[in-house]
């Protein structure tokens, strides 16, 4: 068996297409397949527009795939493609070749063991494993992710979790809308306005999903997301769910210990000096300085200290079983803290009781986490899901790239997409 027999074997070619030239070149260390269709070919090829007889019009000029290296000598096969034209219509069209993958430049295995890569590694890093540009790789993932997104089927969607992400801190933010049930990314847009939610609807229709078979829309409490949904999707009811609660409370202890540390006082600058990481722990989290410190703290009346338990108290109200107790504690909860915040000078706590007029205003929304709340998992693990996506995206920051990261790290879509 030649050399040119044996990769037309192992390329699986068929009858239409023969291996002619295989070379290696030292200096470049490169394997070179030259490929050529046969005669046979053209009994095969129809009109892309018709279905019309075709023959042979003429060749491209050498084109160059990559494909997956031969005993780790990078691998590259060349063809001049044929171009057909049509005996009925006339038009001339390019052969697409069997090996090509979505991206001009690569075989399909290259793209599959390329995606394969990029599950594990940023794209930086893909570049420099295999030898690409990482513009070339981004093109190709982008190709992919289009091509799989286009097919997806958002058919059974009925839950769903809205949240905003960061693209860049402080500014710039994405709305990324999540299947519950599936756990899955379905859509991600710029911004965080209620008019995300129309363009998510839209979306959700172009895959055979409906917009009033969505029963549960999962979101943070601001005013936005609530309007998107009463403008959009009748059937659906808003919960907020216990992750949102818990970070609204965690940033109200830190404005508390904010607005302490400004006022001053004897001792509390020293008490509370870069403190902030012990409020956002549970008790049963910190390390033995800490609670230490924490009990320190404590014994000084320290306001922090006071909204720190107040968090608690709350957070602890998401153990019991039935929504019915829980509405009667949240109410609890709401006077006791406008009640305690009476004992102390100028508003200190101030952010707690804000906190806990926002809870009477939407008690609703926060008791249906008792019905709903086992599907909400997925958006509190979707924050490290888009660190991790950052970090695969390093040094591509464009909205474009993140959501094409996204979809590809949290879509599941079926790839590599043929
Ligand atoms: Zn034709």
């Amino acid at each position: 068996m030649t050399p040119e027999k044996l990769f037309h074997e192992l390329l699986g070619l068929g009858l239409n297409w023969e291996v002619i030239e295989s070379r290696f070149e030292r200096e470049s260390g490169t394997v070179y397949l030259e490929i050529r269709e046969t005669a046979k070919l053209w009994e095969l090829v129809r009109c892309p527009e018709e279905g019309g007889m075709v023959f042979c019009y003429d060749h491209t000029e050498v084109l160059t795939w990559r494909h997956l290296n031969v005993f780790q000598h990078r691998c590259e096969i060349t063809c001049r493609l044929p171009r057909g034209k049509c005996r009925q219509c006339g038009h001339i069209f390019r052969v697409r070749p069997p090996w090509e993958g979505l991206s001009t430049h690569f075989t399909k295995e290259f793209e599959a063991f390329a995606l394969l890569l990029m599950r594990e590694m940023p794209m930086s890093k893909v570049a420099e494993a295999v030898g690409e540009t990482d513009t070339r790789l981004w093109r190709m993932l982008f190709r992919q992710v289009d091509a799989a997104y286009a097919e997806a089927d958002f058919s059974n969607v009925c839950c769903v979790g809205v949240d905003e992400l960061s693209v860049r801190k402080g500014h710039e933010y994405i709305s990324v809308f999540a299947d519950l049930v599936k756990k899955r990314v379905l859509f991600a847009t710029e911004g965080k306005g209620r008019e995300t939610w129309a363009k998510f609807v839209a979306a959700l229709e172009k895959h055979n999903g409906h917009r009033h078979a969505i029963t549960q829309a999962s979101m943070d409490m601001s005013p936005a997301y609530q309007r998107g949904v009463a403008d959009n999707c009748r059937n659906a009811q808003v919960v907020f769910d216990k992750f949102h609660v818990i970070k609204n409370a965690n940033a109200a202890v830190d404005k508390v210990r904010r607005a302490e540390v400004r006022l001053g006082g004897k001792g509390v600058w020293e008490a509370l000096y870069k403190s902030q990481w012990l409020w956002r722990k549970n008790p049963e989290h910190l390390t033995e300085p800490e609670q230490e410190r924490l009990a320190d703290i404590k014994n000084k009346q320290l306001a922090t200290a006071k909204a720190y338990q107040m968090r608690l108290v709350l957070q602890d109200i998401y153990r019991l079983p039935a929504a019915n107790s829980a509405r009667r504690r949240f109410q609890v909860w709401c006077r006791w803290v406008r009640w305690v915040a009476r004992f102390y000078k100028a508003s200190l706590l101030g952010s707690m009781v804000k906190l806990a007029q926002m809870i009477e205003r939407h008690l609703l929304g926060i008791l249906a986490h008792w019905k709903w709340g086992v599907t909400n998992a997925f958006m509190e693990g979707l924050n490290s899901v888009f660190s991790a996506t950052k970090r695969k995206a390093r040094g591509y920051r464009s909205t474009t790239h993140l959501i094409t990261m996204l979809y590809f790290t949290a879509g599941k879509l079926r790839l590599p997409h043929f």
